[in-house]
């Protein structure tokens, strides 16, 4: 968020001065792994499915100016086995919108997608659009270009801040001020502004990284399933990335500064989660697990606010904000450039169906 943010200032003609505590691709950042997921699919949530046009939109003018496009188009195939309402919202807000999408029976996801088990399936459908953003390779990129357009990266911890005045502490007790401060810390924002902690929670999220056996994997669509004891997601292996599977259920739990070495019963648990979908996975070679945080607010809803007239917080993004970060970075940019538009983009950022101007 904060590079992203970075990026639409300066093509705005301002001068701008990251801090961030590691230098950028930092592994333990939310945004750093291999991939973050783009889909319009979204259950009722008709906010954000519609923002994502204006997200591909962004990314699109990003790729611009990297001079490379770091997204792979997969589809996205959601299934439900239970007698929940997500897979029908969704349908039905990417219905009334004409998104193209196709309705599937069990029998033919697992003709169409023959490494899938169609057992349980009571609804699915698969949406042509969405797919896959090279999520470290983003990072990196927007890092070396914001330096190339003249932006200062500098690594240092702020320990606190006076959004009044626009100013930074850094351990060490210097400081940094500016016109007008951006905070974007991830789930390490708790300690820095006390007043979003009473809104967002650090999360601890596990996943788990396995070799991909045949070649049709490498074709196969993002993959989300509901089901009744759990649903989990899945990354294909794109662009020689690993298979990954991961779940959105919240722990809220933890730190990100705390030992992120994954237990074996949490990988347990998601391997677990996938096994009737996908026969044989245990089989699958083991790449590896990680931990990463979310940043959650209560109802999905980010955080994109003013803390008075000289800085903004970004925060709240709950496991799905990466897919917004270009787009949320130069509709910030456009409110600090412009004032006036500013009052439109909380309502708009948390996913009320608002347009800015
Ligand atoms: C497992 C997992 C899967 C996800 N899947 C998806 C997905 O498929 N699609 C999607 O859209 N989103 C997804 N997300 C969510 C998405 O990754 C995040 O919403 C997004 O990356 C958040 O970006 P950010 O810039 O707010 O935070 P971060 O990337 O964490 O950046 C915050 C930065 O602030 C720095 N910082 C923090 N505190 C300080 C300090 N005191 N001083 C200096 N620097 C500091 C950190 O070092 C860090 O670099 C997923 C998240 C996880 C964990």
């Amino acid at each position: 968020m904060g590079l992203s943010t970075a990026w639409a200032l300066l093509r705005q003609g301002f001068d701008v001065h990251l801090l961030d505590q590691a230098a950028p691709p930092n592994a333990a950042a939310t945004s750093v792994d291999h991939h973050r997921l783009i889909r319009h699919a979204y259950g009722a949530q008709r906010g954000y499915m519609r923002m994502v046009d204006d997200a591909y939109a962004a990314w699109g003018r990003l790729w611009a100016d990297l001079g490379e496009v770091l997204h792979i188009p997969t589809g996205v195939l959601a299934l439900d086995d239970t007698a929940g309402d997500w897979v029908r919202e969704t349908r039905a807000a990417l219905r009334a919108d004409g998104r193209a999408h196709e309705d599937l029976t069990a029998v033919q996801v697992a003709a169409r997608f023959p490494y899938l088990s169609g057992e349980g399936i009571t609804d699915a459908f698969f949406c042509p659009a969405g797919g896959v953003l090279l999520a470290e390779r983003i990072v990196a990129a927007l890092a070396r270009h914001v330096v190339a357009q003249g932006g200062v990266i500098e690594v240092a911890r702020a320990t606190s801040l006076d959004p009044a005045r626009a100013i930074l502490t850094l351990e060490g007790g210097a400081t940094r001020s500016a016109d007008v401060l951006v905070v974007a810390a991830g789930p390490w924002i708790p300690r820095l502004l006390p007043e979003i902690a009473r809104r967002v929670t650090p999360s601890r999220q596990v996943v788990v990284r396995l070799e991909a056996p045949s070649e049709a994997w490498k074709t196969a669509p993002m993959l989300l399933d509901l089901a009744a004891g759990g649903g989990f997601y899945l990354v294909p292996p794109v662009a020689g990335t690993p298979l990954k599977i991961g779940d959105h259920s919240f722990s809220r739990l933890g730190h990100p500064d705390d030992d992120r070495t994954p237990d074996p019963v949490e990988v347990e648990r998601i391997l677990a989660l996938a096994r009737k979908r996908i026969p044989g996975i245990e089989g699958f070679a083991r790449l590896g697990s990680a931990t990463c945080f979310y940043d959650v607010e209560p109802d999905e809803r980010f955080v994109v606010e003013p803390l008075g007239p000289r800085a903004w917080v970004m925060s709240g993004f709950s496991g799905h904000g990466f897919k917004f970060g270009a787009v949320l970075g130069e509709r910030l940019a456009g409110a600090i450039a412009q004032p006036e538009t500013a009052a439109r983009l909380p309502a708009w950022a948390a996913g009320d169906e608002v347009i800015p101007a």
